[in-house]
Parts: structure tokens; sequence; C-alpha cells
């Protein structure tokens, strides 16, 4: 009998037939599971170490049982449980379920079968789904446990440090039968609600919803399952009714987004991995349907070398085309701070590991959760045979709201890829119909293009996607009122979006994310150990190209580099390199460091003893003599310390050829000593020729002049060199975030130790030196130091950093007008405004740069280089650069204790081209280097040198597989159109252009020359030129 309908009680009424709270003694739910039983057995075994299974199972196991918790922190659990299914369950479908707050990983059959994570909805393994009487009913199971949640194991907040003494709770371990026809039924009522109640009052659709699932909740009868197939088939009639030819089109994709590092450190990622990869395998054996993207070619590598057995079967499904690896990166590595040639390794060490590995390099871009994205990525990514890129952080913007989710991004040299945001914004969905909704609403290209992605699944040892999110997908894949929507792959995806691509808008220059932007400063050891190890491989392997380019004995080393490269590329990952890692994770880093440090000595000194055997071996008649090598591209006349026969250090000036060496007796004498002299109200003054500086007695620049000119840099009444302390109390991301009113909290530090006094007198060098208190606990003492003939003033400085949410920088009002600044990008550099006009300008109050930043007029300017430092900022006159910050989350310790690291500021005329600010930038990272040799006065070589002041030649490596071929690799600097000269004193017989993954260009050979190879560059273009060598 019809009846009429109360719009919220039919609602309620659903709701209530579903609810896992109320009435669960007569509703459906309570219907889910029938009967239960608890193992024959539970034994564990705990180890502070994660050890193999083979170690594991051998060990004395002792009785556990629900209820009982484990710990602490970070230890591993091993249960033994041995289960006899009950002869009267034949033919009916059981799962072991297991709950626990720590991450567990089932074991069968000594192979890993399924992750068990509560936080991701896997708490069951299915034992059968219909067992057989004559089938065996016992079985022996291992789960390993870690002491460890989804999130590490943060204190209170999910990133607060973790809880040390955390204990874990084994709270179910049983058998029980599984009512799959409840379940569907279940899936079916909540689509319908979900439809009902979404779709809302204006919407007919949400009433034939409605009204169809209370007609199903008046079918059934919960103690009959006879009675279900009659309502099920009311559902399947609603979910038929199909979409016009108009509907938008979402394209699921399986995912499990997995930090390689973050709230836990990198072992447990491996662990991570082998249990959520998995459990992705046991739902494809299911459901042959399923795409799974996985990126990250560092985490194949683990889950190959340590869960062999589970990497084949992985190979299979990437074979069926359902595992489908993306990225094309060696990690999800930050989208800002690691140089140029680290990010081409990112993309060489990934896609040679997926060509070997796979058969096949990926085609897109995979970088979901990094905070922000350079200019200079689509040009690298087109030199990687990747034109196209997949994000969606930049949905996280604090102020501005990003304009669109599917458009061409367009980097500094005009290079374009095709770029997609899921408009859901997320890349974690479960399968929702609020979740379709949304990715539709929220699409900023409507109208432009009319498929978008929706990539789901738990992410970081949540095991990525469920049965409960494909089976709810299924029945929205096409019904009237929802976006259709099908399970997908990324090429899928793309391939659509690019014949959709015709109408697309452009997005020129970074994409900047308005948030996190303390990532630039925090955990500045990391951040040191990563510029300085970038300089050690390309030092090394300048070093080793040439030795083995000379002298056939010489062994390049391949496998040592490729193991170094594949630690520093794996510490910049998107929590490690940019800060926001726990202390076990900074440890961990810090040693791949020390590691890189110690083996790159190790090499280097190798390349050196054999490219310059001769003038190494010590010679009986002739006096100590020094050799200097210079690994940049450019001659370099610098004040170098050597030390003498006696082991005492001296100061020499020397001058050194491009890219090779000189051997030094007798330094040259400086056109112009510095002269340092003191002033009778205790400032110095000090000059070399080249600037002349004032130095108030805390250090600070009153006068900084290029010689011979009356055009001060310094604003008038200001200080430069001023160091200021920010109060630095963000919202919630700690070690991520610096908030706008922070600028607000600003104190000059003006508290003095030490007045400036000299340390060295001149010739050389001059130096002064001064300390300053800083807060409360917290000491700095600098050196300002003034070589011969250099154009800059260096201020080497040591902190003694004792702070809680505290910031430091130092200052330089400069008096230059301009309303942009310029900032070091990977190779190259773009500018920002100096102003606040628009809520994008003021967004921008932090930004990050690499080696340099600069503000000039025309004619005149000002740079500011450092050799280990990313943040800064440029507001009106006053460039800052961001030195120190002091979060204690998710690292209570991060960045206390002792830090050192160097700046430098460089008045100059003309543009900062014409000054050779970006050389300088250059010559302050990477030092000469002196090593005491025998004799032969005056030799000198050069490997390589360019005609062009604009082309910097960055990188000098063996070719991948190809002893006797080097990649060359060169940029143009200035963002400028030029044709430089490559010359070289190499034996090359062949050259030819070649791509970022060293594939020879076609038509890409070059005619050599006379003046050597001729190589056309526009602005900020990358050119790599593979050499073959003469045997
Ligand atoms: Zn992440």
């Amino acid at each position: 009998m019809a009846a009429r309908k109360h719009r919220r009680t039919a609602l309620e009424r659903v709701e209530k037939f579903l609810s896992q709270t109320y009435f669960t003694d007569c509703n459906l739910r309570g219907r889910l599971f029938g009967d239960r039983c608890p193992p024959t057995s539970v034994s564990c075994f705990q180890t502070p170490r994660r050890i193999p299974y083979e170690e594991a199972v051998g060990q004395d196991f002792r009785p556990a049982k629900p209820g009982d918790s484990f710990g602490p922190t970070w230890e591993t659990c091993w249960f033994k449980v041995e289960l006899s299914i009950p002869m009267a369950w034949a033919g009916r479908e059981v799962h072991f379920v297991w709950e626990s707050d720590g991450e567990g990983l089932v074991w069968r059959d000594a192979q890993p079968v399924q992750g068990l994570t509560k936080e991701g909805e896997k708490t069951s393994y299915i034992l059968t789904s219909s067992l057989k009487e004559w089938e065996p009913h016992s079985l022996t199971l291992y789960v390993e446990l870690a002491c460890n949640g989804l999130f590490g194991a943060g204190q209170g907040s999910m990133i607060a440090p973790p809880d040390p003494d955390r204990r874990f709770t084994l709270s179910k371990a049983e058998l029980v039968v599984f009512n799959r026809d409840v379940y569907e039924l279940l899936m079916d009522l909540e689509i319908l609600l979900d439809m009902a109640q979404l779709l809302g009052e204006e919407n007919q659709r949400s009433f034939q919803a409605l009204y169809t699932a209370n007609q199903m909740v008046n079918m059934c009868d919960v103690t009959d399952p006879s009675t279900f197939s009659a309502a099920r088939d009311l559902a399947a009639a609603i979910f038929s009714q199909r979409n016009g030819e108009s509907q938008h089109t979402i394209h699921a994709v399986g995912h499990c987004h997995i930090d390689s590092a973050w709230l836990w450190p990198y072992e447990e990622t491996v662990r991570k991995c082998a249990r959520s990869w998995a459990t992705v395998l046991r739902l494809m054996e299911h459901n042959p349907e399923l795409t799974f993207a996985c990126s990250q070619a560092q985490q194949f590598e683990w889950v190959r070398s340590w869960y062999p057995g589970l990497y084949a079967q992985i190979q299979d499904f990437v074979a069926k085309g359902q595992f489908i690896p993306v990225g094309g990166t060696w990690v999800e590595m930050d989208g800002n701070l690691p140089s140029g040639e680290a990010m081409v390794r990112q993309f060489l060490q990934g896609q040679r590991f997926f060509q070997e590995q796979f058969g096949r390099i990926c085609s897109e871009f995979w970088l979901p959760d990094t905070f922000g994205y350079s200019a200079q990525l689509p040009q690298l990514m087109r030199g990687c045979g990747i034109q196209r890129f997949l994000t969606q952080k930049l949905s996280w913007n604090l102020v501005n709201t990003f304009p669109h989710h599917t458009f061409f991004w367009e980097g500094i040299d005009g290079s374009r890829v095709l770029t997609h945001f899921p408009p859901g914004d997320s890349y974690g969905m479960h399968g929702r119909v609020e979740e379709m909704l949304k990715t539709v609403k929220n699409n900023k290209d409507k109208g432009l293009v009319n498929h978008s992605a929706f990539l789901f699944g738990f992410g970081d040892g949540g095991g990525g996607p469920t049965q409960k999110m494909l089976d709810r997908m299924k029945r929205m894949s096409d019904t009237d009122g929802l976006p259709r929507v099908q399970l997908s792959s990324p090429n899928r995806l793309f391939s659509v979006l690019e014949e959709e691509s015709s109408q697309l808008c452009t997005w020129v220059g970074e994409l900047f994310l308005e948030l996190h932007n303390g990532t630039y400063t925090t955990q500045a050891q990391i951040k040191k150990g990563n510029r300085e190890c970038e300089r050690i491989l390309h030092d090394v392997e300048v070093l080793s190209t040439l030795a083995a380019a000379r002298d056939d004995a010489f062994l390049y080393p391949v496998c040592q580099l490729q193991r170094l490269w594949r630690l520093l590329l794996l510490n910049q990952f998107h929590d490690v390199l940019p800060g926001s890692c726990i202390q076990l994770v900074v440890e961990d880093a810090l040693q791949h460091y020390t590691e890189i440090r110690r083996a790159g000595a190790q090499l280097q000194e190798e390349a050196v003893q054999s490219l310059c055997r001769e003038l190494l071996q010590p010679q009986a008649d002739s006096t100590e003599s020094t050799l200097v090598l210079n690994t940049l591209p450019w001659e370099r006349t610098e004040v170098i310390s050597r030390t003498g026969p006696s082991g005492a250090e001296s100061l020499a000036l020397v001058t050194v050829p491009s890219m090779g060496y000189a051997i030094v007796r007798e330094p040259s004498l400086p056109p112009k000593p510095v002269v340092v002299r003191k002033q009778e109200d205790g400032s110095i003054a000090m000059e070399n020729g080249v600037i002349a500086v004032c130095l108030d007695t805390m250090g600070r620049l009153t006068s900084l002049r290029l010689v011979d000119s009356e055009r001060e840099s310094i604003s008038a009444g200001c200080y430069a060199n001023q160091f200021a302390l920010f109060d630095d109390v963000p919202l919630y991301w700690d070690a991520w975030d610096v908030m706008d009113y922070h600028l607000e909290t600003r104190k000059a530090v003006t508290t003095l130790l030490t007045p400036l006094e000299i340390t060295m007198a001149g010739g050389l060098r001059g130096c002064a030196r001064f300390s300053l208190q800083i807060g409360k606990g917290s000491t700095l003492t600098q050196e300002i130091i003034l070589d011969a003939t250099c154009p800059y003033l260096r201020f080497l400085t040591q902190v003694e950093w004792k702070e809680a949410h505290k910031f430091l920088k130092v200052e330089f009002p400069v008096e230059v007008r301009s309303t942009n600044a310029t900032y070091e990008i990977q190779f190259g550099h773009l500018q920002r405004p100096t102003h606040w006009n628009t809520s994008w300008d003021w967004a921008r109050f932090e930004v990050w740069a690499h080696k340099w930043m600069d503000l000039s007029e025309h004619g005149f300017g000002v740079a500011l280089l450092n050799d280990c430092k990313y943040g800064a900022s440029a507001h009106r006159n006053v460039l800052s650069l961001s030195l120190l910050r002091a979060p204690k989350s998710p690292d209570a310790t991060a960045d206390m204790g002792h830090h050192q690291f160097t700046y430098a500021v460089m008045p100059h005329w003309g543009s900062f081209q014409d000054a050779g600010v970006i050389q300088r930038a250059y010559s302050l990272n990477v030092p000469l280097q002196a090593v005491p040799a025998g004799s032969a006065p005056g030799r000198a070589w050069s490997a390589f040198s360019v005609s062009s002041p604009a082309v910097v030649l960055e990188t000098v490596k063996q070719a991948e597989d190809r002893p006797r071929a080097v990649v060359v690799r060169l940029y143009e600097a200035h963002g400028s159109t030029v044709v430089a000269w490559l010359q070289t004193s190499l034996p090359v017989q062949e050259a030819m252009l070649c791509d970022l993954l060293e594939r020879p260009c076609a038509g890409g050979r070059l005619p050599l020359e006379q003046r050597g190879l001729s190589l056309s560059f526009t602005p900020f273009r990358l050119l790599s030129v593979l050499l073959l060598l003469r045997q």
C-alpha cells in the first residue's frame, strides 16, 4: 500500500538500518558477521630489530592473547597464530579478524600475504570464500606487528614527536563467518542513502534513491536472507538508469601515497611498502579490473631486495597492466630545494630503474605531495621523456585558490607539460558519493575538459584501496545523477585530456605553494648536507671523468657513484630535505651525508692521484709546490689556504684555468693588497681595490662601496648584516610553516658579547671577528673576510642555537629600488615582486632560492650569496636570508646545537649577469682545492672551457653504460639567446646532442671544429652533449 513519506523520517530510518551504533540487534549491519571462534593458539616473540621472516620464526615464542600490549615504540612483535576452522562452517566465507593499533603484516607459507592496519580499514584476512569439507581446516599464520601506528607514534597529536614508550595492544584475534550477501546489500543501501542526502531536495534523483532505499528496508527480513535478492534487484534497477552523453567521467586509480620517511624512519617504510602492496595484490586477485598507480623507484628497489617473492608477484601484475609504476623519479622529491643536476638524477635513476625492471619508462611525473614546484621542472620532465604531470598540493594554498585543475604548465625556458590536479583535492579518496560530486563541482576547468582523476586508497601504511571502495564505485559506474566512474590508468586519463586540450589555459612560471614556507630553513644540517654533497658528487664526477679520459687504466667508479647518488636522492624526499621529519629520520639522513662525504673524499683522492700522478711525485731537487684544482668551467683567481712543507698553513693568490689545474710554487702578488684599518670609534674599514666596506663594532655594515665610486650600497641610516629574531609560532604545522604574522614580531639582535676586532691585518686577506648574544640562550660568532681581488665580502658564521619557536634572519637594507628581486633556481633564475600589492604577491613573504639572490636597478645592484641556505625574501629594499628556525614538532630537538654557514654580499655595476654574480656564487660554493705537490712549476691544464659567460657547463660525467663516452650538461644562465663554443682538450672523436636520459637526439650530431663545438641556446635552455672519446 502506498503511503505518504516524510523525507527526514525516511532518511533516518534507512540510516538506522545501516547503523553500527543503534539497533544492531535488529538491523542489517548487526548481521554482517556470523559465528566466531578464537584461534587454537596465539604466541609471540618480541625484538627491537626489524628482522627477516626466516630469523623470526626460529625464535622462542611465548603465549599471548587479545588484550595484551606490546612495546616500547619501534619494536617488533612476531605472532604465531594456529587456526582451525570449525567443520560446521563448511561452505561459508571465513575471515581471520585482527585488530591492533600497531601495523601488522600476515605471513603465510613464508610469504607476506596481506597488511592489517585498523586505520586503513584493513582488519580482515580472507581465509576462504567457501571452504570445502575436504580442504584442510587447520593453518598456521604469522603476524609481524610493528610497534607504531600508521602515522608513527606521535604523543598527543599526529605531528608531535614520537612517544618512545608507547605500547600497542592486540585487541582482537578471531575467526568469523562473513555474510557476503548482507555486505552487498549494505553497500547498495549506503550508496542510495548518500545519493538521497547529497543530491538534495531540489533533485528528483535524490527522492528516487530515498524511496528505493525505503522500499528495500520494507522488503528485507534480516533474519531471512532469502528476502535480500528482491531488495537488491530494486537497487540494481536504479543504479542501471544511465547518464546522458555529456556527463563528466571520473578516472579512478588506486593509490597509496607512502612517504619514504616522515613520522617513522626509512627502515619502517620498507615494511609499509610490503604491507600495502601485498594488500593491493590480494585485492587485484579478486578484482581484475583494479588499477593501482605506484611511484618511487626507491620503494620498488626496497621491496625487490627485502621481499623477492612479493616483488615477483608485483612484476606479474605490472605485466598485466594493473600495478602501474608511475612518476619516473627515484623518490617523490622536494620540488624546490634539490639542485638542477640532482633533479635530473632523480629522473635518470628513476627512469633507468623502471626501464630495467619493467621494460618501459614512465610518461608522467607524479608528485602529489610536495611543497611547491620549481619553474624549471617542465624542461627537466621533457628532457626525461615526460610530457604529463600530476600533483594536487596547491589545493593547500592558504591565501589564493589556484585557478586550474587541468592546464599547460610552462617553465622558465618555455617548455610545456600537460598538468592535472585531481579536482577532489586529495590523493586518498574513499570512493564515496560525496567525493565524486566534489570532483565535478570543484573542477575549475569545466567546459574545457570533461575527464578528471580520482586517486583512491589509504596512504602511508593504510594499505591503499579497499574492497568497499571498489564496490561503491562499481555501483556508481554509470548512474544518472552522478558522474560516470571508471577504473582507469594515468595513461588513459592523460590520453583523453590530451585530446581535449585545445582550449586549456597556460600557467607560466613556478607553482608556488602558499604554505609550508618554513621548510626552506628547518633542519639546517640537512640543508647543508644536501648542498655540500651535491657539490662533492659534482667534483668527484668531473675529476673521475677527466682521470678516465686521460688514462684507460683508471676505472670510473660507476657503482660507487650510483650508490652515493641514490643516498643523496633518497634524502631529497619531500619530508626529509624540507625538514618535516622526526629525529630518527634526521639521524639517518645525516649519516647518509657522512657516508657521501667519506666515500666522496676517497673517490676524489683516487681521481686526483690518477689525473695528476706525475705532478704529485716528490722530486728531489725542487721546492715544495701546490697543485690547485678547479672543477668550475671558468678561470679563477682567488686566495687559497695551502699547507707548506712544515705543515704550516699559508695564504696564496692563485690563478687556475677552467675545469683543470695549475701547479703553484710562487704565489702571485695581488694587484692591490687588502687594507684593514681600525677607526677611532672602534669601527673597521676594509678595502681590496674592488670594494670598500665599513663595519661598526657589532659587525654591521654601515658602508659598502665599489672603489672609485661614491655610490653607496647601504641605505642611509641603516645597517646591513643586521641579525633579526622573530617569534615563530605557526597555526599547526610546526616544522613546516612560518606564518605572515611572524613579520610583526621582529627584534633586531643588538646584544654585543665581543666587539669587532681585526684578526687578519690585510695583504692577501683581511678579517675581523665579533660575537653577539641572540635571544636568551644562543650566541653567534662571525668572521668577516675580505680577500684580495674578490668582489664580495664573506661572512663566516658560527651559531650556538638554543631557542624555541624563534626564527633568525640576517638583513641587508640596500640602496636599490626595484619592484622585482631575482632568485637563483635550478639551472636558471626567476623574479619575484618586492612589493605586496596583491594577495599573490603578499603570499610570497617567504620564498626560496639557491646560491644567490639579487636586487638591481639599471646599471647597479647588490647580490646576496650563500653556501647552504634556501629561505629568503626581498621586501622593498631589504634582502633577507633565513638562517635558523626552532620548531618543536615533529622533532623536538630540531636545529638545536652548533651551526656553521657562510654568506656573502656583492655590490656590482651593470646587471648581475654582466657582473658575474652567477659565477661568484658558484665559486663561493665550490672552493678551489689545494693538494701538496712535487714540482713541475708552471704546468697548467684545462679540460673544458666555454666561450660565453652566459653558458654554464654544470655537469661532466661518464655516460651511463658507455665507458668511453662522456656526458656534459650546459645551460644558458643569463636568460638570453646565445651561441657558445665548447672547447675541450679531451680526445673527442664524435659529439652529439642527447636528452637528459642520455639518449642521442635525432639529427643531433655536432661537427667538431677548430674552435670546439658550436651550441645554440635560447633563454635557460639546457643542453646535454654525448662525447665519444677515441680509444
Ligand atoms: Zn607525502
